[in-house]
């Protein structure tokens, strides 16, 4: 194998380039990604980006030294229209071909559009590239109503920049409580409460019926006939996987690229990486697809072993964080579907922990501002454990005794 060509240069992508040069790669590697910019990290966009506690010089994974140091081809820019799998070529939209003897597809996601009247005016933003966060950033400082759409981690981390910057802030959300496709009851509570107490108003069980302004936006209407004043609406609403070079090149796509647990699509050489990415989970006991940094990375790196030879199974233990506020939310394991918690902790004290169990088994756990726990569980997930909810309710349980 001498050329391996990879789409899309965000997190998952460049870990394939970077991994591969790791592993004593010595052939042709060449990253196309359709944005101006080098690869950069997503997380800070809604996090520390946005409340300007980072640079602009901290948001890229690798400084532009890197590429040519361990000579990666990194096309900017450059869009990838079509994949032709007979003659193992990538088209690009400039006109230009790409031979390949090994394709990555790294294609992420886009944001899903919020499907009403007046989502064209001005004011109506979006959080996906570092573009949107640059010009959002911009905007806050000069708007006073902040209308978020989504109560999911992005959306509510928004809202805590806001509402610091001082931001009248309302977040709308069609579903009835926060963050609720992946994590338990006792954290969105928690979190809840804590927006409140920050200043921002929301609103569960409805949803946004029409957005009104004259080129720019001024107010909302939401299903239940609220009108809410808004000189900025921003759209968290969850995403759509890029799979349609995929699916063209007929690749099967099932939310998501689909692939096996050697993250290979049904062409052995094709396989994909990160947000686009359908595989067999253990942890979800199905197959699924993860948006999350530890994905893209783990993925990343377990592809660069398998086109170097190495045999692999992928099942790394999926987690992930949150910051918002002054909470640090961080998640190990999957634990939508859990039938059992037991909290551990106090959340009173901003510090808890709620481990998740479904049928006695544990699935995963939530921490807030107590990494400990969360370093723990990484670990203990890493192995079959029969770590039961007696036991984690027992006064003297202690995890990290109980893992090492
Ligand atoms: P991406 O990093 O999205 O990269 C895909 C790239 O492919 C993009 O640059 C895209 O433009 C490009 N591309 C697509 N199609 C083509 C084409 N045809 N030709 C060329 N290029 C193409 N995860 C966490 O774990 N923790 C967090 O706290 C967290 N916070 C986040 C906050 C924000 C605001 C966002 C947007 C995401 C956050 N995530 C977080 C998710 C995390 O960033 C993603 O899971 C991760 O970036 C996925 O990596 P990826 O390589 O699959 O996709």
């Amino acid at each position: 194998m001498r050329t391996v060509v990879i789409v899309g240069a965000g997190q998952g992508g460049f870990q394939v380039a970077a991994s591969l040069r790791d592993e004593k790669f010595d052939g042709r590697i060449v990253l196309v990604g359709d944005e101006p910019e080098l690869p950069y990290q997503r997380p800070p966009l809604s996090k520390a980006y946005m409340n300007r506690t980072m640079l602009d010089s901290g948001i890229y994974l690798r400084p532009d030294t890197f590429f040519a140091q361990h000579n990666i081809e990194l096309m900017t820019g450059a869009m990838v229209t079509r994949v032709d799998r007979v003659a193992k070529q990538i088209a690009l939209g400039s006109g230009g071909r790409l031979d390949y003897d090994h394709l990555v597809l790294a294609t992420g996601a886009r944001n899903r559009l919020l499907p009403v009247p007046g989502n064209e005016l001005d004011g109506v933003v979006y959080l996906r590239s570092l573009a949107d966060a640059r010009s959002v950033r911009e905007r806050i400082d000069m708007v006073q109503n902040i209308v978020v759409v989504g109560a999911g981690f992005i959306g509510l981390e928004f809202a805590a920049v806001a509402a610091k910057r001082g931001k009248k802030v309302t977040v709308i959300e069609s579903t009835e409580r926060a963050m609720g496709r992946a994590i338990s009851r006792e954290i969105s509570d928690f979190f809840q409460d804590a927006h409140r107490a920050w200043g921002t108003e929301l609103l569960f069980g409805t949803t946004l019926k029409r957005i009104d302004g004259d080129d720019h936006v001024s107010e909302v209407e939401t299903s239940d006939g609220r009108v809410i004043p808004a000189d900025l609406v921003a759209v968290g609403i969850g995403v759509v996987p890029n799979t349609e070079l995929a699916s063209d090149a007929g690749l099967r796509v099932a939310n998501g690229i689909v692939v096996d647990t050697q993250l290979s699509t049904a062409d052995a050489a094709i396989s994909a990486v990160g947000d686009c990415v359908n595989f067999p989970s253990h942890f979800a006991g199905a197959s699924v697809r993860l948006e999350s940094v530890q994905n893209a990375v783990d993925q990343g790196k377990a592809i660069a072993a398998r086109l170097m030879g190495k045999s692999i199974s992928y099942n790394a233990v999926p987690w992930f964080w949150s910051d918002q506020g002054d909470l640090k939310l961080q998640m190990v394991g999957l634990t939508a579907g859990h039938d059992q918690t037991v909290v551990r902790g106090d959340p009173a004290e901003r510090a808890f922990s709620v481990f998740c169990f479904q049928g006695g088994k544990l699935l995963g756990i939530e921490t807030v501002n107590r990494a400990s726990d969360h370093v723990m569980g990484r670990r203990l997930l890493a192995q079959p454990t029969s770590l039961s909810p007696d036991e984690v309710a027992a006064e003297n349980f202690d995890l990290k005794a109980y893992v090492m």
